[in-house]
């Protein structure tokens, strides 16, 4: 039999419909590939009773032919960000250590709905804040990807840097991630793997660690386009527990898949030509260009000016969010409690947020707390917020131009962990291009375009209208078939 965890969602879920293989049996090869790869710190804790558990169900459905779901047989890996019942759930934190929801999320509910299963909680930035992996309580995610001639271990991305080290090494054929500004795509492109944001909405928040609420919103990590359409189809939908949930049907993205771009037009932003990126992405992006015109695509330039605001107004909106969110954690409901012999309520909130966050975490609260505090709140976040509607006016102008636009993912290919410590906010310049989308709650996707010089992974961003996750998913998978990336990290671990 073919190696099953080479696999991934449309291979699993056709070939155990069609009995080929057992959901069992997968669930069994992807438990021994996440035992095996404990190196790679992908995951804070497995679970393969529960893989099991779910690949017996599907098994026993197609015997009683009954109909099988979209996911039906396929072992997932869930960012450790969703609230999972009876399975501990910290946002990688040590406030939330211990945390055992007595309930579940309802993308993850959607997801075990559709027939998936799951391997375990992935790793991530505490409170999917970095771009590194390296903000975890529970230690640094290595990349599956090594520099041609170093044995330095490698970024997989940050936030949702489990989930991309795990679907990029084939110890999960897919992954729940999280994006904020960035945290799906820029872990994307670091591994050599396709991830989608959908339009803000799409996916419920609910049962989500909060990190900022108008910002986050969650989508599939997974080896191809089709397997993030399929992936997406399962999570998303109307959630009346989400206030900000869209209330709109959701389309067959897998069905209505078609990589035929003529009649269709390409932007490229030609504010996102920024010093300091790499010249091999730059390569890259115009390599894109050719494809997409192969595919029928016509290419035309459009501006985006706000596009330099955007990253700032981010680390102002995003942390001032974090900082109204994150003051639940107290010491009272969740998790750590840290109350000192003979102290009060105030120095035990003291003392359990001290011990129980990382310092980054901290920073974005001291930052957030500052740009809320009534003497600067004008000056900082009101002004965001106008900065946040300027460059979503940009993208609405420009979609009146165009039907996806077409950017790098990230300015630079992953670096050695531990390299880019030194200075935030060179850390923060990751998201350069993935924040816009971001902000404006846009649908993006990273997709693998190429091998650099290094050997390491570079991504392609496709940017689309609001609620046109199919034009992106349709360019994506244009790119993909004639990126033709086959490339696969050299197991190490
Ligand atoms: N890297 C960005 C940050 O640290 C984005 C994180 C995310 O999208 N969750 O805020």
């Amino acid at each position: 039999m073919t190696d099953l965890t080479n696999l991934g969602v449309k291979d699993i879920r056709d070939g155990v419909a069609k009995g080929d293989f057992t959901a069992r049996e997968v669930a069994s090869a992807f438990n021994a590939a996440v035992a095996d790869a404990a190196a790679l710190n992908a995951f804070i804790v497995t679970t393969p009773d529960y893989a099991l558990a779910a690949a017996d169900a599907v098994d026993s459905k197609r015997a009683a032919g009954e109909p099988l779901g979209a996911m039906a047989g396929v072992p997932i890996g869930m960012k450790d960000l969703f609230a999972t019942d009876g399975v501990q759930t910290t946002a990688a934190s040590h406030i939330l250590e211990g945390f055992t929801p007595r309930y579940e999320s309802t993308v993850s509910q959607k997801l075990w709905d559709a027939g998936a299963g799951m391997l375990g909680k992935l790793n991530l930035d505490q409170f999917a804040m970095g771009s590194s992996n390296e903000t975890s309580y529970f230690g640094n995610v290595a990349s599956p990807w090594k520099k041609a001639g170093s044995n330095a271990a490698m970024s997989p991305g940050g936030s949702s840097g489990g989930s991309s080290s795990a679907v990029a090494a084939r110890i999960a054929p897919a992954a729940t991630g999280t994006d904020t500004g960035g945290s799906i795509r820029q872990p994307a492109a670091f591994t050599g793997i396709c991830g989608i944001k959908p339009t803000y909405g799409r996916c419920s928040r609910w049962g989500v660690v909060a990190f900022a609420s108008s910002l986050d919103q969650a989508g599939p990590m997974a080896r191809s386009v089709e397997d993030c359409a399929i992936m997406l189809g399962a999570m998303a939908g109307f959630d009346p527990k989400d206030s900000t949930s869209l209330d709109m049907p959701v389309p067959d993205w897998e069905a209505a898949l078609n990589s035929d771009l003529r009649g269709k037009k390409v932007g490229i932003p030609r504010e996102y030509r920024m010093e300091g990126t790499d010249q091999a992405i730059l390569d890259s992006w115009e390599q894109g260009k050719v494809w997409l015109k192969d595919a029928g695509a016509e290419i035309v330039d459009v501006s985006l000016p706000h596009t330099k605001y955007a990253l700032p107004a981010y680390y102002i909106v995003a942390p001032a969010e974090a900082s109204s969110n994150l003051a639940r954690y107290d010491g009272v409901r969740y998790g750590l409690r840290d109350l000192p012999d003979g102290s009060g309520l105030q120095d035990m909130y003291a003392a359990t947020r001290a011990a129980g966050f990382g310092d980054e975490v901290k920073r974005r609260i001291l930052i957030g707390t500052y740009v809320l505090s009534a003497g600067f709140y004008d000056a900082y976040y009101t002004q965001a917020q106008k900065v946040r509607a300027l460059v979503a006016r940009d993208f609405e102008r420009a979609f009146e131009q165009c039907d996806v636009i077409l950017a790098p993912t990230t300015p630079t290919a992953s670096f050695p962990l531990g390299s880019m410590n030194e200075d935030p906010l060179t850390m923060y310049l990751n998201d350069v291009f993935a924040v816009p989308a971001s902000l404006a709650g846009l649908p993006a996707m990273s997709v693998p375009a190429t091998i650099n010089a290094d050997g390491l992974p570079l991504g392609l961003q496709l940017v689309g209208r609001p609620f046109d996750e199919q034009s992106v998913l349709n360019a994506g998978l244009a790119i993909q078939q004639r990126a033709d990336f086959t490339a696969k990290p050299d197991k190490w671990w």
